[in-house]
């Protein structure tokens, strides 16, 4: 047996691993503009501007068993989603944020050499997770106005063990149709339907079809309706049989007890949160509308809590960095069809009119060339 040393005997999937790019702390890319933590306009991250809901702020701050380990089945809010969602208590599992829930789909289903499908541009964990588990990620390319290439994904699912597509689609902000979904179903492959974002759409969620033994994982978060990100709460509908066999490869207390509460609180008070949903649509339709008269950011048409914008005469990353000059974070992804684009997640009204008054003077500075990202 050779010696252990550190890098060298890194299993060979991770030596060889691109890595995620996740977003940075506010608190660090404010200190590095000089900008004051308070006065930013936080834009990248999907997050929901709100906040959690009243109940879950309430159930938080009284007291909860934090010294005890939580519920390893997740009994309480299992069976709590299960009402909210109407299908059965065994077709239902929590976890730490719905990317635990891919992760485990991995673990239990991916091995090194088989392959998953993804149509980017998309979320990029399924592609991380696939790296990480030595697995070969199929892309299937967005095409015109990134609709899916559907010949394209039934074909390379027929020879995929898993296909990931969210809907709506991050960064994209379009949702799957139906007649796709049938089909996929029929593919041979494990379907992941992701909704993080259903919240924000006209789409019906796909959690029944999983629930009646489908080929079929409908992933859902508290991260986005909710506005409990940092509590990282997700959960995922799915064959009976699926929920008992990732229970047991799971950490056992991967739901953390405040999670638990919160997410409670916030199922108890979701007429409040479908409201706050619905002034993020608004919010998202009105600035739209006042993207485009800016004349040079063209947002895509958008079922979710964020624009993906394409960007005249301007490249997305000189536009996310005179943005942040001015204390408004935005996300741009550095890949070929990206370049000039940037995504634009919705805040509160006031957010959307700090972000058009620094777009404005961004603006400015391309045109008098003062601007070098
Ligand atoms: N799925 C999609 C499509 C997302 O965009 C995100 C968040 N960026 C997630 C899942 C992650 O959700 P969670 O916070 O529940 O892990």
């Amino acid at each position: 047996m050779p010696r252990f040393e550190p890098s060298t005997s890194l299993r060979a999937s991770v030596r060889a691993l691109t890595g995620y790019v996740p977003i940075e702390p506010p608190e660090e890319v404010a200190a590095r503009y000089g900008i004051a933590p308070e006065s930013i306009v936080k834009l990248d991250g999907n997050e929901n501007p709100y906040g959690p809901s009243p109940r879950a702020v309430a159930a938080l701050a009284a007291p909860y068993a934090a010294h005890r380990y939580p519920d390893p089945d997740q009994r309480r809010l299992r069976s709590a989603l299960a009402s909210h969602l109407g299908v059965p208590v065994e077709n239902v599992l929590a976890g730490a944020g719905s990317d635990e829930l891919i992760d485990l789909i991995f673990r239990a289903y991916i091995e090194p050499g088989d392959a998953i499908v993804v149509a980017p541009p998309t979320f990029g964990m399924y592609a991380f997770d696939a790296e990480l588990h030595g697995a070969s990620v199929v892309e299937v390319p967005r095409g015109e106005g990134w609709a899916l290439d559907a010949e394209a994904l039934l074909d390379a699912a027929s020879g995929a063990k898993a296909v990931f597509i969210p809907s709506p689609n991050n960064p994209t902000g379009d949702v799957l149709a139906p007649a796709l979904v049938d089909r996929l179903l029929e593919a041979g492959a494990l379907l992941v339907v992701d909704e993080a974002y259903i919240e924000f759409s006209h789409a019906t969620s796909l959690a029944s079809r999983a629930a009646e033994g489908a080929p079929l994982v409908v992933l859902r978060t508290f991260s986005k309706w909710a506005g409990l990100a940092g509590l990282r709460v997700g959960y995922g509908v799915m064959p009976a049989e699926m929920v008992s066999l990732l229970m047991q490869i799971k950490q056992p207390y991967d739901l953390n007890v405040a999670a638990e509460v919160a997410a409670l609180a916030s199922l108890e008070d979701r007429a409040v949160l479908d409201e706050r949903a619905c002034a993020i649509t608004g919010e998202r339709d009105a600035l739209a509308e006042a993207l485009r008269a800016t004349g040079w950011v063209h947002p895509w048409p958008s079922e979710s809590n964020f624009l993906l914008c394409r960007l005249d005469g301007a490249r997305g990353l000189e536009v996310r960095e005179g943005l942040r000059r001015h204390g408004v974070f935005i996300r741009y992804f550095d890949t070929p069809r990206l370049q000039d684009h940037v995504r634009i997640s919705i805040g509160t009204p006031e957010d959307s009119a700090r972000l058009l008054a620094a777009l404005e003077a961004v603006r400015a500075d391309i045109d008098a060339g003062r601007l070098h990202a």
